[in-house]
């Protein structure tokens, strides 16, 4: 009986601190979706930089924020319409019907579709993107149309050859569209926001990261980020939290760093391991969180393939604890900010949470769909580790 009251009472501790873990991370990841959706030569991203600085000040940790320069090419207008006769339009919206691709140059006009390519005409394509473009900028076509049946939205730092829009093939078949793109090249600067609390040995540390910046606005519609990656950086907060919660049990030094610039492609993290505020090859590993917010199918380790040494340093502290959560191993890829550190050669792990509806770089990212199934026994993980010996 006293053990069965004494059980009874830790889980009790178990499901609050679970259930007030989860509430701080959907805080925080309301508040980072609040901002413009984190965009690049916006305020939004700006906005987002001021939050964590703060949040980290809160928690106590020691700050740093690197800026560093950023090249953007910013989509400012993209409007669509089609007809099937010239006659009757329809406005498409964005997000919803179409989204155009973040490296198509500027266009304006109406045109004919034609469904093979054809010099100076509009190029309506069921091939991959990736066929598509070269065959279309091979045989000089004013722009490509692909139909889909997801939108996913990008961002670049400079405009491409050819104009892709991408429609869902839902839409009813048409002949002539109508377009009108603009964008502008902006020079502007991002931020890299590092935190660091300090551990009994300061001659080893690990590095703990997440990126804050996502696709901001396209003509008035937000793309949230709320999945990539407000909850990798609510994640983050909490991490620090709960370690500076009981910091004389930290043995190595922790740099929590948000990085910026990683949907331009991985800035960000390319310039902290090019200025690294610690040197690189005293680090104990990298760990990247990037899509927290579901977990239902469990947690997918990119680059545990990679340094399988490591790899099972970290397992064996999941172990420990009898965290039963299902794990895809992969080998690396350059998908997230631990790649930079890999190249490097500092063993590096992205971690993200699998499951959820599919809703990425799109419009239906928004906080209230995330489930945070596997976020708590995560942290729990992640925690133990960086106090391991
Ligand atoms: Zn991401």
């Amino acid at each position: 009986m006293k053990i069965l009251s004494w059980l009874l009472a830790v889980l009790a501790v178990y499901a609050q601190d679970s259930l007030s873990t989860i509430r701080i991370l959907q805080k925080d990841v309301a508040r980072l979706c609040a901002l413009r959706g984190r965009g690049h030569a916006d305020i939004g991203s700006e906005q987002a930089v001021r939050y964590i600085q703060k949040r980290f000040q809160s928690i106590g940790c020691e700050l740093r924020v690197d800026t560093f320069p950023l090249n953007v090419y910013r989509i400012r207008r993209a409007r669509l319409w089609i007809s099937p006769d010239g006659r009757k339009w329809r406005r498409l919206r964005l997000g919803k019907d179409f989204i155009p691709l973040g490296t198509s140059p500027a266009i304006e006009g109406l045109w004919e579709i034609d469904t093979i390519p054809q010099r100076g005409r509009g190029w309506l394509s069921n091939k991959a993107l990736r066929t598509a473009y070269a065959e279309a900028v091979q045989a000089k076509v004013a722009f490509l149309m692909m139909r889909d049946k997801k939108l996913t939205a990008s961002v670049s730092t400079h405009p491409d050859r050819l104009p892709v829009f991408c429609v869902m093939d839902t839409l009813p078949l048409f002949r002539y569209v109508r377009v009108s793109l603009h964008g502008e090249m902006y020079q502007t600067v991002g931020w890299n926001v590092s935190a660091r609390l300090q551990g009994r040995q300061s001659d080893s540390a690990w590095v703990v990261g997440a990126h804050y910046d996502h696709l901001g606005r396209v003509e008035g519609v937000t793309f949230w980020g709320a999945n990539d990656n407000a909850s990798g950086v609510a994640v983050l907060l909490s991490l620090a939290a709960r370690l500076k919660a009981s910091q004389q049990s930290l043995p190595y030094d922790v740099w929590f760093v948000a990085f910026g610039a990683e949907e331009l492609g991985l800035i960000g993290s390319q310039f902290w391991v090019e200025h690294p505020p610690y040197p690189l090859g005293r680090l104990r590993g990298m760990l990247n969180f990037d899509l927290m917010g579901f977990g239902e199918k469990g947690v997918a380790a990119v680059g545990a393939l990679d340094s399988p040494l490591f790899w099972a340093k970290v397992d064996e502290v999941r172990q420990a604890l009898s965290l039963d959560i299902p794990l895809l191993l992969r080998p690396t890829a350059p998908n997230s900010d631990h790649y930079p550190f890999h190249e490097k050669g500092v063993p590096a792990i992205f971690f993200y949470l699998q499951g959820g509806p599919g809703f990425y770089h799109d419009i239906n990212d928004k906080p209230e769909t995330l489930t945070w199934r596997a976020a708590y026994p995560f942290l729990r993980w992640m925690e133990a580790l960086l106090r391991q010996p």
